[in-house]
C-alpha cells in the first residue's frame, strides 16, 4: 500500500518537474534562445523574417506532411519560437486569420485578467480555446519544397482542413522554420 502511494507520488512529482521545465523554457530569454539556435544551425541562421500583407490567403498543409510531428529547437512551443524570433514580447496576440484574442501562455496573469474583463457570455469557449499556437504554412505558398513559415494562430484555424482558405486579417510578421526535428 505504501509502495503504491510512493509510486503515484513519484509520478506526480515527475509531472510537476516537467511542467516547471516547460514554463522555464517559455521564459527563456529570446537572446539566449537565438544564440543557441545560431550555434546549433550556423548555416541556416538567421531564419528569414518579414511582413505579410492583410488579405494574403493560406491553406493548412495537407495531413500527410504531419506538421504536428515537427518539434522546434529545444522543444520550444512553436508559438514561443515565433515570439522569440520575431521579437514579440507580449503573451497576448490575435489569431492572424480570425482575429480572436489568444495567448501564448493561458496560465499567465495577462490571460486570466483579460478573460475576467471580457467574459465569454455565450459560454462557448473553454480556457484551452484561448491558447495561441505557432501554425506551419508553406513558405512558397504551394508546397513544402522550400520549407515552412510560422504564424500565430488559434487552435480552431490551425485545425481547418487543407483545402480551406484562411485569409490574413491584418499585417503579420512571419518567421521561417529552422532547426526543427521530426518525431
Ligand atoms: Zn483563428
Amino acid at each position: 500500500m505504501h509502495r503504491e502511494i510512493n509510486k503515484n507520488s513519484d509520478l506526480e512529482m515527475k509531472g510537476l518537474s516537467e511542467l516547471v521545465a516547460e514554463s522555464e523554457l517559455k521564459r527563456m530569454k529570446a537572446e539566449d534562445y537565438k544564440k543557441e539556435l545560431l550555434e546549433a544551425f550556423p548555416d541556416d541562421y538567421p531564419p528569414e523574417r518579414g511582413i505579410l500583407e492583410e488579405g494574403t490567403v493560406f491553406q493548412n498543409p495537407p495531413e500527410e506532411e504531419h506538421t504536428g510531428d515537427r518539434k522546434a529547437f529545444k522543444n520550444m512551443p512553436w508559438i514561443d519560437y515565433w515570439r522569440k524570433l520575431v521579437g514579440y514580447k507580449s503573451v497576448h496576440m490575435r489569431c492572424v486569420f480570425c482575429n480572436r484574442d489568444i495567448f501564448s501562455d493561458i496560465d499567465s496573469p495577462q490571460c486570466h485578467s483579460w478573460r475576467v474583463e471580457h467574459p465569454d457570455e455565450r459560454n462557448y469557449l473553454t480556457k484551452d480555446d484561448y491558447q495561441a499556437v505557432g501554425g506551419h504554412y508553406h513558405k512558397n505558398g504551394h508546397d513544402n519544397s522550400d520549407g515552412y513559415i510560422i504564424l500565430p494562430v488559434c487552435k480552431t484555424c490551425n485545425g481547418k482542413p487543407e483545402n480551406y482558405n484562411l485569409t490574413l486579417a491584418n499585417k503579420v510578421l512571419y518567421v521561417e522554420e529552422i532547426g526543427a526535428t521530426v518525431e
